[in-house]
């Protein structure tokens, strides 16, 4: 049955401005109110965009069914103006930088920073992307100061995120390293004790924002599957354990400084249903309805990101009543808006009064005119560098796999990895992790001059655009099986692959779709000559799979460790000394049943 709360929930898309539903009880004269009005506007994934996002990345189905464009940051802006009202908290769950566009990666993402801060963010949950540069440049975002290597953008030095980040179940590895994650939060001698047991964060665990007299608390929680997806060397010194102990640790320290109206901000979600709106549930249940399901029943809403879809639901928590689970999409094209009251006497949320709503950021409205100048200024610092030719190509060379798994532009970049680590590294062969070839090459859309096949350093960074290092690590031919055995991350009964490494041009093998797992590669050879068991082979990769990315924890064996020029140096390399180069075929695998 479907319950009040639910229909509310159900309803709030439809009704332009939650206004009617919000207003509070009528206040008796000379009496507090009962009740307190709450919202919170929520974004996740941005990702940097601060420009609209171009192609499928910038549209967005809305809730009447219509595919439109959406994103940017000045539209952002405009909603997030016209939605915002005298109890709004902004916030957001994460991936906010990193695996950002050249306008704001060319400057360590400080553009996407400041524009958050002008946005009026106030809270933000880590992403695992917000690691992508490690943790000592996360805490620089957080604190100021201009980068160690590169110094100060050319807005000059850095003041430091003017919102709070939070990631409760980010603890460091040593349980002797001094924290600063705890200052300002109160009580710490008995904050401290509650958490002696548990672990020293490297992150404040929680924020508290007053509103309307209240104290609302805010948890982070960042994807346990960080490590796998993060380069090692930065996190090295951190654990990122399981998220609902750590949400319920965070819960009681907020219980403990007298917050009971609490939400989780999170950095995990689920899949949806493809083309639904963006206010339907019908998530399919994953890592994200685990723990909104399971954390404790004194937290009241969840809200979620990094699988970049859009859902609003009602979860049961673990005392049998609902809590809303929601997620915003990505790249700034969703805003969710959540209204709800507190009860003035026991300073929790009034679960009934959750009405939820995510609208999408259209651009059928007036750009903001001071966060349009703003972005426009960083265009105009990046451009010299986004628009210089650094190659062409005779044809689109495209990310799509082929039915082996492999892509021509995984397999470019793979030749690139493996020319530009020949001779310092003795590289032998490369592999490519065909997640991080971020977008296409087009022909017709390509340089500052259409459909002639120019690549700009803006365009090959949009492929390229993490600041990996590429590196080489001897394995044996017998290690080299095992790494290329775990792409099939299926288990033995499973025939299903998702992570087909793109090899290098000299170096061809099979693989059997119907072999057991662990079985499944056979008859590899480098340039024509086959792969002994024992045979050393200098392999390069960047320094994400050579950490073990991806679960391919078989290149963590390798040894002799050498470290080579970024990957996008390396590609934009091999475009300028292979101009104009052709998309190569993907026949490196072969595949039989
Ligand atoms: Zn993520």
């Amino acid at each position: 049955m479907m319950s009040r709360s639910f229909l509310r929930l159900a309803l709030a898309g439809a009704v332009a401005s939650g206004a009617v539903l919000l207003a509070g009880l009528p206040a008796e004269a000379g009496k507090a109110p009962r009740t307190v009005p709450v919202r919170l506007l929520a974004l996740n994934d941005f990702h940097g965009n601060l420009e609209p996002p171009s192609g499928s990345s910038g549209r967005m189905v809305d809730e009447h069914g219509n595919t439109v464009d959406a994103g940017g940051a000045a539209y952002v802006a405009t909603h997030m103006k016209a939605m915002s009202d005298k109890n709004t908290i902004a916030v957001a769950q994460g991936d906010l930088i990193g695996a950002t566009p050249l306008i704001s990666a060319a400057y360590h993402d400080e553009p996407s920073v400041e524009f958050l801060g002008k946005l009026g963010l106030d809270v933000a949950a880590v992403g695992n992307h917000e690691f992508d540069e490690g943790y000592a440049e996360l805490k620089r975002i957080m604190k100021g100061g201009c980068h160690p290597v590169d110094g100060c953008s050319p807005a000059g030095q850095w003041k430091g995120a003017s919102y709070d980040y939070v990631g409760a179940n980010v603890l460091f590895k040593n349980p002797k390293e001094k924290t600063d994650a705890l200052a300002g939060l109160g009580k710490p001698g008995q904050v401290d004790k509650l958490l002696s047991d548990w672990g020293v964060p490297a992150l404040p665990p929680v924020s508290v924002k007053w509103m309307n007299g209240v104290p609302i608390g805010f948890i982070g929680l960042v994807t346990q599957t960080t490590p796998d997806i993060v380069s090692s060397d930065g996190i090295k010194d951190l654990k990122f354990v399981d998220e609902v102990k750590a949400a319920n640790v965070a819960s009681k320290v907020l219980k403990l400084l007298g917050v009971k109206a609490q939400v989780v901000l999170m950095h995990e979600g689920d899949q949806v249903t493809a083309g639904q709106s963006p206010d339907a549930c019908s998530a399919i249940p994953g890592a994200g309805n685990r723990i909104a399901t399971q954390v404790d029943p004194e937290i009241d809403v969840i809200l979620s990101g990094h699988s970049h879809q859009a859902y609003m639901c009602r979860v049961k928590d673990p005392a049998g009543k609902e809590r809303l689970y929601s997620q915003g999409g990505s790249f700034g094209r969703v805003i969710t808006q959540v209204d709800l009251k507190v009860d003035t006497k026991t300073g929790d949320v009034d679960r009934a009064s959750v009405v939820a709503d995510n609208q999408v950021v259209t651009r059928t409205v007036a750009a903001d005119p001071e966060i349009s100048t703003f972005v426009e200024t960083w265009k105009g610092r990046v451009a010299p560098v986004a628009n210089k030719a650094v190659g062409k190509i005779s044809a689109d060379i495209t990310n799509t796999a082929a039915p082996s798994g492999e892509s021509a532009l995984g397999n470019l970049i793979a030749d690139s990895q493996l020319a530009a680590t020949k001779t310092g590294g003795n590289a032998q062969i490369a592999l490519m992790n065909p997640g991080g070839v971020r977008a296409p090459l087009t022909y017709a859309t390509s340089g500052a001059g259409e459909g002639d096949g120019v690549v700009t350093y803006g365009e090959a960074f949009t492929v390229q655009p993490f600041n990996n290092l590429t590196q080489v690590v001897t394995l044996t031919g017998a290690q080299l099986k095992t790494v290329l055995e775990q792409q099939f991350t299926g288990g033995p009964n499973n025939q299903a692959f998702t992570k087909i490494l793109q090899p290098s041009a000299n170096f061809t093998y099979t693989y059997s779709r119907s072999a057991a797992w662990g079985s499944k590669v056979s008859d590899m050879k480098i340039d024509g000559a086959p792969v002994t068991d024992t045979q050393s082979i200098r392999v390069a990769a960047n320094n994400f799979l050579v950490g073990g990315g991806d679960a391919f924890l078989g290149f963590r064996d390798g040894t002799e460790l050498w470290s080579g020029p970024l990957d996008i140096d390396a590609f934009v390399d091999h475009l300028s000394k292979n101009n104009p180069i052709a998309p190569p075929a993907t026949n490196r695998i072969t595949v039989v049943d």
